[in-house]
């Protein structure tokens, strides 16, 4: 169980702190990605030692974003001596990945996931907040802290990744109001959604091949797209995907699966009314209400079938 922080407290645990690690979660995505470094931005200017992990690739659509390259990947046979590791929106300890295995130091984690699983020593949570970014803005500006024009575009580009560019269910006027500010410290949002909109060729090759397997199930309200291992590449990103079964008239729930390994299939989830984050939990995933994943460690044909079964269940439930 987590002691909760708040912000004054957070920011006393973080200057309490000289080396510190920061992990961003698998998968990384613009919430995570950009809160990490613009907080690494921020403990920098004050004159801390900073460390920054992620166990995977990182995908090439964030490279724009400042101080990216200083990323390093954590080996579980490597130990990483700090006062305090901070984990950027992770709702578990396995999103942290091998980092889980080479750090020892205190564990602060700064997320927005109902999900959370409360498994740091310490927590600054708000299931509120759009993106962690928007909590990170908090965080930074409640304790008297500057934001530069590139803070302001990590923290920016966290929050409309999360909240689709203030289309999804989870946009608030608070997390406007942030966004607003970010825009006013110089972040252009034209320019960011040109960069993190741009898809590579072979991205969109790949799409062509997995729109073949458009499927529908409960009349219509679940679509699903499936990536098959012989299609699989890590290479390759496959994050906008699940916006072509979501955005069909009549479907409730989206979903990806994408088979990673012969008995592992990743899965990502996005709804308009059932709460896919309870169905992620069940297969050991987390999430929000509208938008969730998981592993589940079956082949891609059973792995469906169980996942299936399970929102027909959730649907049933409305
Ligand atoms: P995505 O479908 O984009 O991978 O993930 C959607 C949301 O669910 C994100 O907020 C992400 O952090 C969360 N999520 C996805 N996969 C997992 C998982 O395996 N475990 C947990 N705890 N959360 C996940
Ligand atoms: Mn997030």
């Amino acid at each position: 169980m987590s002691k909760e922080v708040d912000l004054k407290e957070t920011w006393q645990l973080l200057m309490g702190a000289r080396n510190l690690v920061l992990v961003s979660h698998v998968g990384p995505d613009g919430d995570t990605l950009g809160s990490t470094l613009g907080l690494a931005r921020a403990l920098k200017q004050a004159g801390k030692q900073v460390r920054l992990l992620v166990d995977d690739t990182l995908p090439a659509v964030y490279q724009f974003l400042p101080e990216m390259d200083t990323y390093e990947q954590p080996r579980a046979e490597q130990p990483i001596a700090c006062d305090l590791v901070v984990v950027v929106d992770a709702s578990s300890k396995d999103r942290m990945g091998e980092a889980e295995k080479c750090l020892s130091a205190p564990i602060l984690n700064i997320d927005h996931h109902v999900s959370n699983t409360r498994y740091a020593d310490y927590l600054l949570l708000d299931p509120h907040a759009a993106a962690t970014g928007e909590i990170m803005y908090r965080l930074l500006t409640a304790n008297g802290v500057p934001l530069d024009r590139e803070l302001a575009t990590d923290l920016y580009t966290a929050i409309v990744t999360d909240c689709g560019y203030f289309k999804y269910a989870n946009t608030t006027p608070s997390c406007m109001r942030v966004a607003a500010d970010l825009v006013a410290l110089g972040v252009e949002p034209n320019e960011i959604s040109d960069l993190l909109e741009i898809k590579a060729r072979n991205s969109v090759e790949l799409l062509a091949k997995v729109l073949p397997s458009l499927t529908f199930y409960a009349d219509g309200k679940i679509a699903t797209l499936e990536i098959p291992l012989e299609l699989y590449d890590k290479n390759v990103s496959t994050e906008s995907f699940i916006y072509h079964p979501r955005y069909i008239a009549g479907v409730d729930v989206a979903v990806l699966f994408k088979q990673v390994e012969p008995k592992a299939t990743r899965v990502s989830m996005r709804s308009k009314q059932v709460d896919v984050s309870r169905v992620a939990v069940a297969f050991n995933g987390g999430g929000h209400p509208r938008a969730a994943g998981c592993t589940i460690g079956l082949p891609l044909a059973e792995a469906k079938k169980a996942l299936i079964q399970a929102l027909e269940k959730a649907m049933e439930a409305l």
